[in-house]
């Protein structure tokens, strides 16, 4: 049996603070809803439930929350769709479900659990796994469910600029672009959503979900459902991460963060500043992640102005930050 305190850490997406438009109302809205899913999570740690159960929990609430780029208030694709990417996986059985290309499915992180419950795989991908998640009783909504006025405008105004493809964070020259109402500026920002627990068997997991990035190509998969890039949990570390997803897969982000750990003997904190501080922006790759050890160590590093994210210990008041 563990010893250590039972913990959690999510995330809500990593970017640029947006000064100019930053209320203290709109700051405190953001940590509101940080702090709630925190208690929620640390509710069910202290009843028992599995470090799998709670980051399921607390990322099926993130994506309930528009505010963030998950699974209801999810970035458009250039065509005007939803495509949506998520995964779980399990530290000590290394048990991991993923699925990307979601478009009817409410809720990405209860589909990628089925997947590694009762597929038989640990991917599915677009109609097939939507398919799949319906066979399994999982919710099925309208595709366009998804999408809020805001989130349209955004799409909107980056393809009034060129109809590039954009990623959130891509935008620093794009005011005025899309809504304004978060601290970090929607267009500068990684809105992916993530959850890493230590539960008090001392077993770890990690979950990650995501809309990915406005006018995205449709087809285009990022990190967030990528073993070893956008998530990962072993029997040393569970890490969930966001950001410019193709630098977080050809980093193999989570996994390295997991490597340094094993082979080199780093502790968490070295290993995650290595990663988020070194290997990442050698290739371009801004953002951050949010990372557990089984030692109950806790390590939240970002490279960009600020990242939304919390954590709480058993026991203890959660706490939500979004700057530095
Ligand atoms: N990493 C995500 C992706 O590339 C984006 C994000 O973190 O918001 O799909």
């Amino acid at each position: 049996m563990n010893t250590l305190p039972a913990m959690l850490a999510i995330h809500g997406g990593a970017g640029t603070i947006l000064r100019q438009s930053t209320s203290a109302g709109a700051e405190q809205a953001y940590l509101q809803a940080l702090q709630d899913i925190l208690r929620a999570g640390e509710a069910l740690l202290a009843q028992g439930s599995s470090a799998l159960d709670v980051v399921e929990a607390c990322v099926r609430l993130l994506e309930e929350d528009e505010r963030f780029n998950a699974g209801r208030g999810a970035v458009y694709t250039a065509d005007g769709t939803h495509e949506l990417d998520a995964s779980i996986m399990e530290g000590h059985t290394r048990r991991a479900g993923a699925v990307a290309g979601l478009r009817t499915t409410r809720n990405p992180v209860r589909a990628a659990r089925a997947v590694m419950e009762s597929s038989g795989h640990v991917m599915l991908i677009g109609a097939a796994a939507d398919a799949f998640a319906a066979a399994q009783g999982l919710e099925q909504v309208s595709p366009d469910w998804f999408g809020t006025p805001e989130r349209l405008a955004q799409l909107r105004r980056v393809q009034g600029e060129g109809g590039a493809a954009v990623l959130d964070h891509d935008g620093a020259r794009r005011q005025a672009l899309i809504r304004q109402d978060g601290p970090l500026d929607e267009r500068q920002k990684f809105g992916t959503v993530g959850a890493v627990a230590l539960d008090a068997q001392g077993r770890l997991a990690a979950a990650t979900s995501t809309g990915g990035m406005t006018n995205k190509k449709p087809g285009r998969v990022g990190d967030s459902p990528l073993l070893g890039a956008g998530c990962y949990a072993d029997e040393t570390v569970a890490v969930s991460c966001t950001g410019t997803g193709e630098a977080f897969m050809r980093s193999l982000a989570a996994h390295e963060v997991s490597a340094q750990m094993r082979h080199l003997g780093r502790g968490l904190r070295e290993a995650c500043e290595d990663v988020v501080g070194v290997h990442l922006p050698a290739v371009g790759g801004q953002g951050g992640m949010i990372a557990v050890s089984r030692q109950g160590e806790l390590c939240l590093p970002f490279n960009t102005e600020g990242m939304y994210r919390g954590w709480v210990r058993l026991g203890e008041a959660p706490e939500a930050r979004i700057f530095r």
